[in-house]
């Protein structure tokens, strides 16, 4: 990706600081991720957004850092230890399920680093003090033209025309990028959330000279959802008639199967300390379950007859009983069906 570009995708110019590139950049993935953002090509613009980052925090590093380093003291580091003035830093995502966010965990990380070759600047070649063997430092070849009448001159393309020698780039290879094997154990703690980036410092006796940042990404579950607002929540479908009878189900928790007493007053039911984390390493918020009563849409015989008893049974109890409202009312319904004149 060009320079150029790479600031044009995040809206700015060279000239912006350090902390305007980060918060542009945090504004826009959060913007595109494609957990938020419906349009069809938002993840590829998402990647697109990261690509220019990463270029410029790989061009910037070693540069302005003081304002880096500020900036990654507000962060909560993964890692305990200070980051070092000379670090670098590799962006990466890491997906986690909604378990892992909600108690925390441990995770091995292993890729490769690659950076342009410091060597060389990214370029893959030196250039040297002697002159160019191929246009013996003249910086221009002589191409012959219209049928070998005339002679033009052009750029040497070996020296690319300041006529001064070259040799590739040992440390690279030539090819301007070096890649360096990395794998480190990261501590994510409890509460990360899609969109929080991590800093690990690099490891003080280890080979690798960089260090992580790491984009954390939740991954969709299956029976749970977290709200914009953090909140751990489940919408489970129950038995109508055992929602009606008060009986107890079998709940899904982070933590794993619990047992529930439905209440036909209650549709959602507030369980304290099962949801997730209210902040970074902090305590648990509650877990709400949301019930959704399903009743046959169409009872078949047995139900129906079944239901006849209910409703009859409930009927008899209502008559001996004075205090109950059903009872109650129809003994008012009775009275006032016999006082009132019948039509002849
Ligand atoms: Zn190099
Ligand atoms: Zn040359």
């Amino acid at each position: 990706m060009e320079t150029q570009q790479a600031y044009a995708e995040l809206g700015l110019d060279p000239s912006s600081s350090n902390a305007q590139i980060k918060a542009s950049w945090r504004r826009l993935v959060a913007a595109w991720h494609p957990d938020r953002n419906a349009a069809a090509d938002a993840g590829r613009r998402m990647q697109r957004i990261n690509k220019a980052y990463q270029h410029i925090r790989q061009l910037r590093d070693g540069g302005e850092e003081g304002a880096a380093d500020a900036e990654r003291e507000a962060e909560q580091p993964a890692a305990a230890s200070q980051p070092q003035a000379t670090e670098k830093m590799y962006l990466r995502q890491v997906r986690l399920t909604l378990e892992e966010a909600i108690l925390g965990c441990t995770r091995t990380l292993s890729g490769h680093f690659s950076h342009s070759c410091e060597a060389c600047v990214g370029k893959g070649q030196r250039v040297l003090a002697k002159a160019c063997s191929s246009c013996r430092g003249s910086g221009a070849v002589r191409k012959p033209a219209l049928f070998g009448w005339l002679w033009s001159e052009e750029a040497c393309g070996v020296c690319g025309g300041d006529g001064r020698h070259r040799s590739p780039c040992e440390p690279c290879a030539g090819s301007g990028e070096r890649s360096q094997a990395y794998r480190r154990q990261v501590r994510f703690p409890a509460g990360v959330r899609t969109g929080h980036v991590l800093s690990v410092p690099p490891s003080p006796q280890g080979d690798t000279e960089m260090g992580l940042e790491l984009q954390v990404e939740i991954e969709p579950h299956a029976l749970f959802t977290l709200d914009d607002e953090g909140v751990l929540r489940c919408e489970m479908p129950v038995n109508g008639y055992a929602w009606m009878a008060g009986r107890w189900v079998d709940v899904p928790t982070p933590g794993g199967l619990q047992q529930m007493r439905l209440s036909r007053d209650a549709l959602v039911y507030r369980l304290r300390g099962q949801g997730f984390p209210g902040a970074l390493r902090g305590p648990r918020g509650d877990y709400l379950v949301k019930v959704v009563p399903v009743f046959a849409s169409q009872p078949d015989a047995q139900q129906e007859a079944l239901l006849d008893q209910l409703i009859e049974s409930t009927n008899q109890a209502a008559a001996s009983d004075h205090k109950q409202p059903l009872g109650q009312w129809q003994r008012n319904m009775k009275r006032w069906s016999s006082t009132k004149p019948t039509r002849s």
